[in-house]
Parts: structure tokens; C-alpha cells; sequence
């Protein structure tokens, strides 16, 4: 379905980023790969999604927090797969406190890497798409784009902003045959979810399943977790042609939260 098209999906080294990015090469996209990680692993991964689906894959280590470094990544991409197709702006961090104890470096990161990086990646990536009348832009949102949870004032700040950015380069773009969605996840389930079990269950003195359905789930009518493989789906769809109407929405798939 995608087959000849190239994407670049920042903070792809891992989670929901690693998902998207093998459902598009599984759909036939070269795909530039981006985040941190092990050289090793993130080797692995690059030449796994070659060898699995017969793409291109590239592996791009820009650090979202400068803007240099994002501008250079798509023009790397640009050059090499000759355009950027779709460009998935995903990479992200978290940060948990009272406003009154956050800490300005800790709101300066989140703004940069889950905001300002995709205004940078997308002022790079328009132009290109823009000549070629053909592009997909999609922003991981979240939950927090639409609500607000105590303790994360940057992280729900700066989805919020991805949703403002969402609708704002959507509305420039749409005649130039550009789309620009954003997906909006409640709780996906992550390595680095599941990671966080084991320490919740010792802090709050729960059970396992306490703290996945009373802690974790609390606020997803489905109680259950949105899995990466469901995102990458949706990522797919919004990247294909039967999705051409669909811009400037902040799609969610959150198991109901947001319904609440
Ligand atoms: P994750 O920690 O598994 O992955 C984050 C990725 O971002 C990694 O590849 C990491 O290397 C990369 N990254 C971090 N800082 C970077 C930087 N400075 N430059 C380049 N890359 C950087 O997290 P995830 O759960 O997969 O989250 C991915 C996105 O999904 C984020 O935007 C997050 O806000 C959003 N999201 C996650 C959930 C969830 O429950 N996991 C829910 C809603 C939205």
C-alpha cells in the first residue's frame, strides 16, 4: 500500500515510534528510523526491518532537542530515499511534579522534544511535500492534547500545542493535497510500562493486576491497554490514499478515556 513512499519517524527506537515505523515498512515504506538507544540494538532493528519487509531502512541519531541537528535529519532522508513522504513526529518524554517544584530544565526538555521538534521537522519536510502534491504528516498526541492529568503541566502544555500545530499547518497544507493528523493514545502498552510495574506494586503495596486496572487503566473505559501494533494500524491508514479527507483531526484511541 505504501510502496515507494519514504517516511521518517522520530523516536523510533522504541515503543510506539518502533511500531509505527514497522507497520509502514511492513506496507512497503522506506523508512528513516530516529532515537536513542544502543548502536547495537538500534542496528538490529534497522537491518530486521530491511531484511523482514525489503525496504530501505536508515537510522538517524538527531537529538529533537536541536533544531540543527532535525532539519538535517530530513534533508538526510530527503537525499537519500529521494523525498519524505510521511513524516510520523513521535519522539517524547515525561516528567511528573507539582507546577510549583517542576523544574525549568525538565519543562524546557518536554517543550523541545514533544512540541518544538515536530514544528522544526514539519518546516523542513512542507516544502518537498508541497512540489510532490503528496504528503502525510502525523503527530503522536496523546490523551493529554484534549485533557489534563495533575503533576504533568508540560507534557499535557505541549500536547495540547501538538494539537494546536495539528490543526494550524493542516489548514495551510490541505489544498497541496498534505494531510496533518494526530494520533492521541491513552495508555499504550510499552516496555517501558510494563517496566514500571514492578516498582508500582513494591511503592503502593498492590497487586499486579491493582496496579495495571486500578492505578494504570483507571481512566480507559476498556480497561485494557491500546497496544503499539493498533497504532501502527491507524498511522498506515492515515498514510494511505483513502484517508486523503482526513486533516486536521486528533484522533483518539484511548479506550474511552476521553469520552468520560
Ligand atoms: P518510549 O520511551 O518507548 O519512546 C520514546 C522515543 O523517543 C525513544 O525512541 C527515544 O529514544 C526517543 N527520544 C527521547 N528523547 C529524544 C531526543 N531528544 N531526540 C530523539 N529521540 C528522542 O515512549 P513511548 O511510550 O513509545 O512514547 C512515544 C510517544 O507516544 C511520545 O510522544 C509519548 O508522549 C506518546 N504517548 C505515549 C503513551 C504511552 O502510554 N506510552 C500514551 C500517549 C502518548
Amino acid at each position: 500500500m505504501l510502496k515507494g513512499k519514504a517516511a521518517v519517524v522520530t523516536g523510533a527506537t522504541s515503543g510506539i515510534g518502533l511500531g509505527i515505523a514497522r507497520a509502514l515498512a511492513a506496507e512497503g515504506a522506506n523508512v528513516m528510523i530516529n532515537g536513542f538507544g544502543e548502536a547495537e540494538a538500534i542496528e538490529k532493528e534497522r537491518a530486521g526491518l530491511e531484511s523482514a519487509f525489503g525496504i530501505r531502512a536508515l537510522y538517524s541519531d538527531a537529538d529533537m532537542t536541536r533544531p540543527p541537528e532535525i532539519t538535517a535529519m530530513v534533508a538526510e532522508a530527503e537525499k537519500a530515499f529521494g523525498a519524505v513522504d510521511i513524516l510520523v513526529n513521535n519522539a517524547g518524554i515525561q516528567f511528573v511534579s507539582p507546577v510549583e517544584d517542576f523544574p525549568p530544565e525538565k519543562w524546557d526538555a518536554i517543550v523541545a522534544i514533544n512540541l518544538s521538534s515536530a514544528f522544526h521537522a514539519v518546516r523542513a519536510a512542507v516544502p518537498g511535500m508541497k512540489a510532490r502534491k503528496w504528503g502525510r504528516i502525523i503527530n503522536t498526541g496523546s490523551a493529554h492534547a484534549l485533557v489534563a492529568s495533575p503533576f504533568k503541566s508540560a507534557y499535557v502544555a505541549a500536547k495540547h500545542g501538538i494539537a494546536g500545530l495539528t490543526k494550524t499547518v493542516a489548514l495551510e497544507t490541505a489544498a497541496h493535497g498534505i494531510t496533518v493528523n494526530a494520533i492521541c493514545p491513552g495508555y499504550v502498552w510499552t516496555p517501558l510500562v510494563e517496566k514500571q510495574i514492578p516498582a508500582t506494586m513494591q511503592a503502593r503495596g498492590l497487586t499486579r493486576e491493582q496496579v495495571i486496572n486500578d492505578v494504570m487503566l483507571a481512566g480507559q473505559a476498556t480497561k485494557q491497554f491500546v497496544t503499539v501494533d493498533e497504532i501502527g494500524a491507524l498511522a498506515v491508514f492515515l498514510a494511505g490514499d483513502m484517508a486523503r479527507s482526513i486533516t486536521g483531526a486528533l484522533i483518539t484511541i484511548d479506550g474511552g478515556w476521553t469520552a468520560a
